[in-house]
């Protein structure tokens, strides 16, 4: 069965070689889909015949977006510790043993209900592809049980038991360092595409480089890709530990010196910026201009969690990256798509191309720029095709 998608009046593609730009635009255009693949991009004038037709009325059309960072298996409210930091209290991510504790008290039931509601509301606003992570379970037994419920949602599941130090371990990190290295990893890693950790020598809670290190490497040497929690509240040693270990992302990046522009622009790693999180602690947003302008690959993400930033919505996070971090509207829409596939290493999502899984959004608006240009306007959802 194919299926024409016509009507479309402006078309992001994100390849350069079939339209306008960086975002391969295309107007009046037309694309066709076969078992939930693309297979034919163009002009609606040239499109071959196809079984059934569905018609977008002029909207514009974008790759789903692919929102590598979220935390979405938790049960629990922080709105309180909001309203605080609000009043002028200072985030050091010590409020996550909130949630931990929150979680590890929850059902099954209550933890898959709830991350389906936020999967669904991603969704609801256009996103097709979501990174979760387990890290407030933090025992062994609930790192696992986090993952199995993430795998049931999504492919891009992120071992996260190195997110803080729990509260039995406080003062004796490094034997829980051991504990996520060894037992925890190898109950987890079967359910874990990715391993992550939470480096930020700032925070009395998280972990220094030599412990990240450790994370990283017995997750590298169980077989799982790399992302980093890196520079969010100081100057560390995340980017340059991410960037030497070829992490397929480093995320955060609020604080960054010379010598990690540099290490960023000479690798692979994409740099992974994540407004919300500066939007909902009040703290200053980091320079995605001197990334760009220094040829590092930008990805943009919500960081979706029930502490630091609870947005579900990548439009929001276009709209914070064009106007707090200067980012062009076609920069952050890129970043929220191709750049969001770039830091999971996918090649099959964030394009709209032959070949391609047909993710696809609509707004409802003339052209992409509407999502920076009319912020908190729910004008973006992921478009379903009838099976
Ligand atoms: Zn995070």
């Amino acid at each position: 069965m194919s299926r024409l998608v016509a009507g479309i009046g402006e078309l992001v593609t994100n390849d350069a070689s079939l339209g306008d730009g960086p975002l391969g635009l295309l107007s009046d255009a037309a694309l066709v889909v076969v078992d939930g693949t693309v297979v034919w991009v163009g002009p609606e004038a040239a499109a071959p015949d196809a079984d059934t037709r569905i018609a977008v009325g002029g909207r514009a059309v974008l790759p789903g977006f692919v929102d590598s960072h979220a935390h979405l298996v938790f049960a629990g409210d922080r709105a309180g510790e909001f309203e605080a930091r609000m009043s002028g209290a200072r985030y050091d991510g010590g409020g996550i043993g909130t949630t931990v504790a929150a979680t590890r008290a929850a059902s099954d039931g209550e933890l898959r209900d709830r991350l389906r509601g936020l999967v669904a509301e991603m969704r609801r606003q256009g996103t097709t592809t979501v990174e979760v992570k387990s890290g407030y379970g933090l025992t062994v037994e609930d790192e696992v049980r986090s993952l199995r419920l993430a795998a049931e949602v999504t492919a891009e599941t992120t071992f996260l038991g190195a997110h803080v130090v729990p509260a039995e371990y406080r003062g004796r990190s490094d034997k829980y360092v051991d504990l996520v290295t060894g037992p925890m990893l190898a109950a987890c890693a079967p359910h874990a595409r990715w391993a992550d950790v939470f480096c930020e020598p700032g925070s009395a809670h998280a972990f220094d480089g030599d412990q990240a290190r450790a994370v990283l490497e017995a997750g590298r040497a169980a077989g799982l890709g790399l992302r980093v929690h890196a520079n969010q509240l100081t100057a560390g040693p995340g980017v340059r530990l991410a960037v030497e270990l070829d992490a397929a992302s480093a995320d955060h990046c609020t604080h960054l010196g010379a010598a990690d522009v540099d290490a960023l622009a000479g690798g692979t790693t994409v740099a992974t910026l994540l407004p919300g999180v500066e939007f909902s602690t009040r703290s200053p947003y980091p320079d995605a201009r001197r990334l760009l302008d220094a040829g590092v690959t930008v990805a943009l993400a919500t960081d979706c969690n029930p502490g630091s930033c609870f947005t579900s919505s990548m439009a929001f996070c276009i709209a914070l990256a064009v106007r707090e971090m200067r980012m062009t509207p076609a920069e952050a829409v890129w970043a929220a798509t191709a750049g969001g596939a770039t830091a999971l290493r996918r090649t099959d999502v964030g394009r709209l191309v032959p070949g391609a899984r047909a993710d696809l959004a609509v707004i409802d608006a003339p052209s992409y720029r509407h999502l920076a240009y009319r912020p908190g306007v729910p004008l973006v959802r992921a478009l379903e095709l009838p099976a």
